[in-house]
């Protein structure tokens, strides 16, 4: 529900009627647009009436927003969000941000030298797994908080700051301090509770859309995390579950601007994990970019050939490299 106020409407009104809504358990959100001043109401509405609400004296009017999401919705927040980022790092309305490294952390040398190589080529973050979601649990599984620790220090080596994935709220506290943008996987995506406690560290999160989701359902998840407390939603787009079996999933393009027509929150696009193939990271990459996604997310392996998980998707930094050159060409031309 939104709620358009009067022009003259007072702060000290605005401020009651805010006070009077949060009471009956719903988030309000501030949304000031160019000549509104509106409040939108995300939650459970069912206890609060529109038609008492249209007769205060300074609410407008009252608008019910259908779509099952919200907060991640553009009613609630017309423009683009632009996010701020650790590092310095902004994403999104036009900011565009790179995050590159390994499926999973293997050793320091490993991470140490993907991180170098890709902090040249222009990547803003590190990406590297430490708690995998295998298919199989026979599969390597990562090397947990270890992994984690060789991370940390590819970061203070390089500057870049980090991204992983947290399987579990039993790691909450561990991510919190020591991960800058925290990942919640495909598989986790609609892991409510574990989106409510992630959203509530208030840190910046890169949510992956599950295999088997619709837009809607992925920006529900999106409205967990911003329930919970964060305001940092990034969203990523890794590819869907279809009858095709050419490629690991079918990565669907059409997201990006349809995620953009309904949501504010930017989109990055991960062609890794959304084909399967090195070979066809590079062009769907630039697909990616031609469709306006606000950054990608590369696997990149020193030795993919060697790699513990998902080699056969992973570039190599001289490849990364030029498919950097050509990420930074296509965006001064469109
Ligand atoms: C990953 O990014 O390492 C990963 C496991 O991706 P997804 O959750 O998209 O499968
Ligand atoms: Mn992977």
């Amino acid at each position: 529900m939104i709620i358009i106020l009067k022009e003259d409407a007072l702060e000290a009104q605005i401020d009651e009627l805010r006070r009077d809504m949060e009471s009956k358990g719903v988030v309000v959100q501030d949304i000031r647009g160019e000549s509104k001043h509106m409040l939108g109401l995300a939650g459970d509405t069912s206890s609060i009436s529109d038609e008492a609400l249209q007769r205060v004296d300074f609410v407008d009017r009252v608008m019910k927003v259908s779509e099952p999401y919200k907060l991640s919705g553009r009613h609630f927040h017309p423009g683009p969000t632009v996010l701020d980022l650790p590092g310095g790092v902004k994403l999104g309305g036009g900011a565009f941000a790179v995050i590159a490294g390994p499926c999973s952390i293997e050793t320091e040398e490993q991470i140490l030298s993907i991180a170098k190589d890709v902090k040249r080529s222009g990547a803003s973050f590190l990406r590297g797994g430490a708690f995998k979601p295998r298919s199989s649990p026979y599969s390597f599984q990562g090397l947990g908080l270890d992994g984690l620790d060789l991370l940390k220090i590819a970061r203070e080596k390089t500057g870049l700051p980090i991204v992983s994935e947290i399987m579990s709220s039993e790691y909450l506290d561990v991510f919190a301090r020591d991960v800058d943008v925290i990942q919640i996987g495909a598989r986790n995506m609609q892991n409510f509770s574990l989106l409510r406690d992630v959203g509530s560290l208030g840190k910046p999160v890169l949510l992956k859309r599950g295999a088997a989701s619709t837009i809607d359902e992925f920006l529900q998840a999106a409205d967990y995390l911003l329930m919970g407390g964060t305001d940092r939603v990034i969203l990523c787009e890794r590819g869907i579950r279809t009858f095709e079996t050419a490629t690991r999933n079918t990565l669907d393009i059409s997201a990006v601007p349809v995620i953009k027509k309904k949501s504010h929150l930017p989109v990055v696009v991960d062609p890794s994990h959304g084909t399967g193939y090195w070979d066809l990271v590079f062009p769907m990459a630039l697909a990616s970019v031609a469709a306006g996604a606000d950054g990608l997310m590369i696997e990149v392996h020193n030795q993919p050939e060697c790699a513990l998980c998902d080699g056969q998707q992973s570039i190599t930094p001289a490849l990364f490299d030029q498919l950097m050159r050509k990420v930074n060409a296509m965006r001064e031309v469109i």
